[in-house]
């Protein structure tokens, strides 16, 4: 049987965590078995570092599937799973290790499972480097949502580096299909508001940040809002979110040591202006997250889809390569001045509609 073995060279593309989770949730959806080499093989710290083991065991548990090599510092994984099965799973990341990259490894086959999840993941809610909570719930599960399933996110502890500690919980109520549909418009911005949030830290830090952010974009009072929360150590975010009718955005800094307030806003409204220059519906981090569910509904259906984002970042690249090496579904990428349309088809000659088999028949 060792041909269904798929191999992967973890050093390509992006070369980082995400080469390893997407091939995990892709790995889960098509009952294919992987080995993945080379993990993270440029990286300062190579190999599985402890939020990657968290992905792979929470794949692991949601696929009940054999693996090996899962161990610390490892450049080699094997993961080999069988059925997905919903059910109440509770994953905990001792570090502040991001809980939502942990949730979107195991996402798409749960919202593909015959029965209802409740995913539980404690760890790092709002991390650099990573969705933030508040991202999956205004930007990528209303866009997920539209799909099929209907998944809802609650944020129930703020957890941030390097303390974590945080906590979300998602229902996931699956739907078999996933029915894609093209993004090509934005629509009017409606709501906008930029938003600080201080643990453990002096609140006038996110006035200062709320108050910079708003002169500078130009944006009335009423769209800032300051927040303390309670978590296990100090941290400072500031975002800015934008909603609109086709899609919404939410851009995110953090404040760290040696960075005014002042600074953080002024690189945050810098990145509004940015994203508000094209006119295209999708920005940076959602062209590459998109991806993977959107492959997902074009190698069910067959059916080709389209979407205009902002330039594509190397992350979205990886992406595009894994999704032709699982699904052979290709995505095309035309630039222009204002970004790239990407065109997401299954390759000539695989034109049958799929249904995931593990899933359907375990
Ligand atoms: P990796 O760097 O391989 O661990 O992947 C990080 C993932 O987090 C990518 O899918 C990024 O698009 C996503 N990401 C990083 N920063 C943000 C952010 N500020 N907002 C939304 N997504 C983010």
């Amino acid at each position: 049987m060792d041909e269904d073995w798929l191999d992967i060279d973890g050093s390509r593309g992006e070369g980082g965590g995400q080469i390893l989770r997407s091939s995990l949730t892709l790995s889960l959806v098509t009952g294919r078995p992987i080995r993945l080499l080379q993990i993270r093989a440029g990286r300062e710290r190579p190999g599985l570092q402890p939020q990657h083991l968290m992905a792979v065991e929470a794949a692991a548990r949601v696929g009940n599937a054999a693996v090996s090599g899962a161990t610390l510092g490892s450049r080699e994984l094997e993961f080999r799973p069988q059925a997905v099965v919903g059910g109440v799973y509770d994953f905990q990341i001792r570090t502040a290790g991001s809980a939502t990259l942990v949730l979107q490894t195991v996402l798409p086959a749960l919202s593909l499972a015959r029965e209802a999840s409740r995913v539980i993941v404690s760890g790092g809610t709002h991390n650099p480097f990573a969705p933030p909570c508040d991202f999956l719930q205004s930007v990528y599960l209303p866009l997920f949502n539209r799909l099929g399933p209907e998944v809802t996110l609650r944020l129930e502890r703020h957890g941030f580096y390097p303390a974590g500690g945080g906590r979300i919980v998602a229902e996931i109520k699956p739907s078999p299909v996933l029915r894609g549909f093209d993004l090509l418009e934005r629509g009017e911005v409606g709501e906008q508001e930029v938003r600080a949030i201080v643990s453990r830290l002096p609140l006038e830090i996110a006035q200062r940040e709320v108050a910079t952010a708003l002169a500078e974009l130009n944006w009335p009072a009423r769209s800032g809002r300051v927040e303390e929360v309670g978590s296990n150590g100090p941290g400072n975010v500031v975002w800015a979110k934008l909603v609109a009718a086709g899609c919404s955005e939410l851009l995110t800094e953090f404040g760290k040591r040696g960075l005014r307030a002042e600074q953080v806003a002024r690189r945050l409204a810098a990145s509004v202006r940015e994203y508000l220059a094209h006119d295209a519906p999708v920005g940076e981090h959602l062209a590459d997250q998109w991806l993977l569910p959107l492959g997902l509904a074009v190698w069910q259906s067959g059916q080709s889809h389209v979407y205009r984002a902002a330039p594509l970042s190397l992350h979205a690249t990886t992406h595009l390569e894994i999704l032709e090496l699982f699904l052979g579904v290709t995505g095309e990428v035309a630039l222009s001045a204002d970004g790239s349309t990407v065109t997401v088809r299954l390759r000539a000659g695989k034109a049958e509609p799929r249904v995931p088999p593990q899933i359907v028949n375990p």
